[in-house]
């Protein structure tokens, strides 16, 4: 073999071990981020932080893309998520599925969460004492997945997010700045589902989320 032949190769072979190593280096980040939220999700099955954990079933962690650039939360498990353990798969998770269909992404494209992972009994409303005590799993995930866009779902999820007040009316289909990610409030799919005259603003609210989705 010549000399050119020789610095050939040895070139050849310097490119593929800085291939080899950079396609390591991805591995090891993409395990280390699912290993965080896995960690995070054992904690959360056996938490005890607050009197939800003696009457739920099964909590309900969060489902979806770990790296999703879209990230929706909700208020709380219902009847069939507790009975599940998995968010969103009763009437609501349906209509959740059919808006997020509607801006051409499938479930599995998006990451779905609550704020409590615990059901209410009688899916009555959130108390603020359970709310302070399991926010911070939230907080985790949304650290763990970095998503570009978060879609709050109703009152509860938003007014926690952004610390407000302000009823869900005033605050839906506008963009807010939250921990390096855009937040845009919109109605919970479970009240559309007695009062339909609304899904048009949520149709509104989508069509925002999907120009932000693809510019990211
Ligand atoms: S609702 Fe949250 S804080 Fe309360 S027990 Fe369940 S996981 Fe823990």
């Amino acid at each position: 073999m010549d000399n050119q032949s020789s610095r050939k190769e040895l070139l050849n072979i310097v490119k593929l071990t800085k291939q080899y190593l950079s396609e390591q280096d991805v591995e090891i980040k993409q395990n280390k981020h699912a290993g965080a939220l896995l960690q995070l999700e054992k904690k959360v099955k056996i938490c005890q932080k607050c009197p939800l954990a003696k009457t739920r079933t099964n909590p309900v962690f969060g489902a979806g893309d770990e790296h999703a650039k879209l990230m929706f939360v909700g208020e709380a498990p219902g009847r069939d998520e507790d009975l599940q353990g998995e968010p969103f798969v009763g009437k609501a998770g349906k209509l959740l599925t059919k808006i997020i269909n509607s801006i051409g992404l499938k479930r599995e494209d998006v990451y779905i969460a609550n704020i409590l992972k615990c059901r209410p009994p009688g899916n009555r409303n959130p108390e603020p004492c359970e709310i302070a005590m399991c926010q911070g799993y939230l907080l985790e995930q949304i650290s763990i997945i970095k998503p570009k866009i978060i879609c709050t779902l109703g009152k509860f999820a938003t007014q926690t997010l952004l610390k407000s007040q302000q009823p869900i009316s005033q605050l839906r289909g506008r963009f807010f700045e939250y921990r390096n990610t855009k937040l845009i409030p919109t109605f919970h799919p479970a009240y559309l589902l007695y009062s339909p005259g609304d899904k048009r603003l949520v149709w509104q609210d989508m069509k925002k989320i999907k120009a932000e989705y693809e510019k990211t």
